[in-house]
């Protein structure tokens, strides 16, 4: 059997978008992800199915895999013929143990590549508005571990040198020996009016900070029991946070929000989460597909044949859209020969997924689908007239029966059907058990539906009770009629049924929290 490669992958501090284009690679490449707790649980999802995930972290239920274990294991996992990505909070070769990890590849003839990472401890002070230097403050930086216990500490860090050596010192794995950092300095001669700022999680959802001097710092973290992970900053540049924080002052900051939409279609929301400085957490619970029945694709192709008998294609959705045009693909239909035909658009999205085809459709309002609807129909249509409706499996039937009362005949026609999808996923459900999962959007009933299920199939017995620390938004009432009726007690309902009013809505619901 050829021999495997690892891939020694920096995951940067903790946002999913920090990692680099190499890193990301070598992580879908990979036949092999082995991980611990500072790689953040969203780069996993963009891990494809088949792929093998060993956790080494720390775990409450289990022994803590030691260094030699992990050292060996990827060893193992080469010599079986994978292909291994290694992915280490930050940066790979500050404090990740990367010597070892690849010494005991190279004793074993394995190939491996390190891939550089951004490290928290430039880029958590980053997030907080802490640069770490700064042209009058800071010429110099330094990063010291203050991991060890305060003898062995003395052993390896010259508190003599280190302590002036730099403009900014910067600490990593420190918190619990802060009164012990801060004392050394101060002997060393700093001054005990020193800026120092601790930043705990930075660049995720539970990112906080706190900022003291060299003399207090002590006092306040035990005041607030503050918790590590945290990259510890002392020096002048800390003063210039009050200024330059930026990302705490977003709407969405320290919000973590349960996408539960197709993969196809959760980028939009989850883009706009992240703009808006929440972090956005994606699980689909559905995946929108061809549909595989042979009377499906019977009723398609027999509808498409007769495509220029149409007055009117009625489209309801993006998807809709898509899928009706990749069956004018696979069935070889010339659009041309929907001549008769007025194309007509629910919606502005649907328009613009029209329009992007080439195709100036009718704008029908969405708001909302029952009575709106049918006032600007009737303007538009005549009885007698033939219409096209091509959209999803689970469209409610509200259109063409208006359309049948106004006298047309109206073709309905699946295009697509949405399944259920949404695989086992341990970080979420330890997320919703420690409250971890701020809010939780819905886009449909189906939606609503599918996340119930999957909660179950993981081992929930009430998922509603699981989901009961979290902000409820909804899409629509009707999307919150089903969350309730599945027991959840819903925050939020969007004004305009759009992503842009969930978002908004999710902002109102998510600062009343606060
Ligand atoms: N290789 C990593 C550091 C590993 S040591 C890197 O380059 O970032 C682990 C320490 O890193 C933690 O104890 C903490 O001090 C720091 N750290 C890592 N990620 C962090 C984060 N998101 N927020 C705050 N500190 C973090």
């Amino acid at each position: 059997m050829p021999m495997g490669k690892v891939y020694l992958v920096g995951a940067g501090p903790g946002d999913p978008k920090l990692i680099t284009l190499r890193g990301l690679e070598a992580l879908q490449r990979a036949d092999a992800v082995v991980y611990d707790r500072l790689a953040g649980p969203q780069l996993l999802s963009r891990i494809p199915d088949h792929v093998e995930r060993i956790y080494v972290g720390k775990r409450p239920d289990r022994h803590t895999m030691k260094q030699e274990e992990i050292n060996q294991l990827l060893v193992d996992l080469a010599l079986q013929g994978k292909t291994v990505c290694r992915l280490k909070g930050g940066d790979p070769t500050v404090f990740g143990r990367v010597g070892e990890e690849a010494g005991l590849l190279k004793q074993n003839g394995i190939s491996y590549e390190i891939v550089p990472g951004i490290t928290s401890a430039i880029a958590v002070p980053a997030y907080a508005g802490i640069p770490v230097t700064h042209r009058e403050l800071a010429s110099s930086f330094s990063v010291v571990t203050g991991h060890e216990s305060p003898d062995k500490l003395d052993r390896t860090i010259h508190w003599d040198k280190v302590t002036n050596a730099t403009g900014t010192l910067l600490f990593l794995m420190g918190v619990a020996k802060i009164g012990y950092i801060s004392e050394q300095l101060i002997k060393h001669g700093r001054s005990p009016k020193t800026p120092v700022a601790l930043v705990r999680w930075g660049t995720r959802a539970e990112q906080a900070t706190l900022v003291g001097t060299l003399e207090d710092i002590e006092q306040k973290v035990r005041e607030a029991d503050f918790q590590p992970p945290a990259v510890i900053v002392v020096g002048d540049v800390v003063k210039q946070r009050e200024e330059l924080q930026w990302i705490e002052k977003k709407p969405l900051f320290g919000r973590r929000i349960l996408v539960t939409r197709s993969r196809s279609q959760a980028s939009e929301l989850a883009d706009r989460i992240d703009e808006l400085g929440g972090e956005p957490y994606e699980f689909p619970v559905i995946e929108t597909r061809l549909p595989e029945g042979p009377e499906a694709v019977a009723a398609i192709e027999s509808a498409l044949q007769e495509a220029d008998s149409y007055d009117w294609v009625v489209l309801t959705s993006v998807n809709g859209v898509e899928f009706f045009f990749r069956w004018l693909e696979t069935t070889g239909t010339d659009i041309r020969r929907f001549h008769r035909a007025e194309f007509a658009a629910v919606g502005p999205k649907t328009a613009e997924a029209l329009k992007k085809r080439g195709i100036s459709a009718t704008a029908l309002p969405e708001k909302f689908l029952a009575e709106g609807l049918l006032e600007s129909l009737a303007q538009r249509v005549q009885a007698g007239q033939k219409a096209l409706l091509p959209r999803g499996d689970l469209a409610r039937d509200v259109l063409p029966r208006e359309l049948n009362a106004l006298g047309l005949e109206t073709v309905s026609l699946d295009v697509y059907e949405t399944v259920p999808a949404g695989r086992h996923d341990e970080f979420l459900l330890e997320l919703l058990q420690d409250g971890g999962i701020h809010a939780v959007t819905f886009t449909s009933s189906s939606t609503v539906t599918n996340l119930m299920e999957a909660l179950r199939r993981m081992g929930a017995e009430s998922p509603a009770e699981l989901l009961a620390g979290a902000a409820v938004a909804c899409i629509g009432p009707i999307t919150a009629k089903t969350a309730e009726e599945h027991g959840l007690r819903v925050t939020a309902v969007a004004e305009e049924s759009t992503i842009e009013g969930l978002i908004q809505s999710l902002i109102e619901a998510t600062n009343e929290r606060r």
